[in-house]
């Protein structure tokens, strides 16, 4: 279960954040270095007033801090690639954070590949307009409406307005868990897998060449390397 921008008490029962966040841009990442604060982008940072986050000292706690969680998913580039073409100096401004991607989550859960692939949700269609329960839809803050097989209350990632269609869950309830949204994970494969077929490629340059697809000419073998 993921709770994004969750609180655990540390070893001196001290409050500390959890690894996993979520984004204004409706993404889930994960930190995986020590500083777990909430970033600037952090989805309940942006209900802070604007005054606040002008008086940056004011925003900065043990909770929370004034950069910007990088998204891979958004960027479209892994967060050590996007640090090597930018040419800004430190301070970077810009936290190391990690998409959620199946191999992360059984990583992170030590969950085998079919239990990771129950917790992801599907893309909500039915063309064939036939009758369903829409407590079972949630729409969520990455702008996908999904399909949750098991009837559950809202997740920390449903939109607020005009909110899930099928919102009627007692009380209209809001779990504090987030309803993980498989399209958004496979594109945060996509990410990774193109950036891991480029390195190949670059690996391979000199050699046969033969990595990439469809008739091309043999490329000329280089001395130089990168
Ligand atoms: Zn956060
Ligand atoms: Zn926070
Ligand atoms: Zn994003
Ligand atoms: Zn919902
Ligand atoms: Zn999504």
């Amino acid at each position: 279960m993921i709770e994004p921008c969750a609180t655990t008490t540390g070893a001196a029962g001290r409050k500390i954040c959890g690894i996993f966040h979520l984004l204004t841009c409706g993404h889930i990442i994960a930190i995986d270095n020590e500083d777990r604060r909430c970033g600037r982008n952090c989805q309940h940072a942006a209900t802070l007033s604007a005054s606040t986050l002008e008086h940056s000292e004011e925003l900065i706690s043990h909770m929370q801090y004034n950069d910007k969680l990088h998204c891979e998913t958004c960027y479209g580039i892994p967060f050590d690639r996007y640090r090597l073409i930018t040419s800004q100096e430190e301070p970077f401004g810009l936290r190391r954070s990690l998409a959620i991607t199946r191999s992360m989550l059984q990583t992170n859960f030590g969950l085998d590949h079919d239990l990771v692939n129950a917790m992801l949700c599907s893309p909500f269609f039915n063309s064939t307009l036939k009758g369903f329960d829409w407590n079972n839809t949630h729409a969520l803050r990455c702008g996908h409406e999904v399909w949750s097989i098991t009837l559950r209350p809202c997740g920390a990632n449903c939109t607020d307005a005009p909110g899930c269609r099928g919102a009627s869950y007692p009380q209209k309830e809001r779990r504090a868990d987030a309803i993980l949204c498989q399209e958004c994970v496979a594109r945060a494969e996509l990410v990774y897998q193109r950036y891991t077929k480029l390195e190949e490629e670059r690996a391979s340059r000199g050699g046969d060449g033969g990595v990439s697809a469809g008739p091309r000419a043999t490329p000329e073998p280089r001395e130089a390397g990168w």
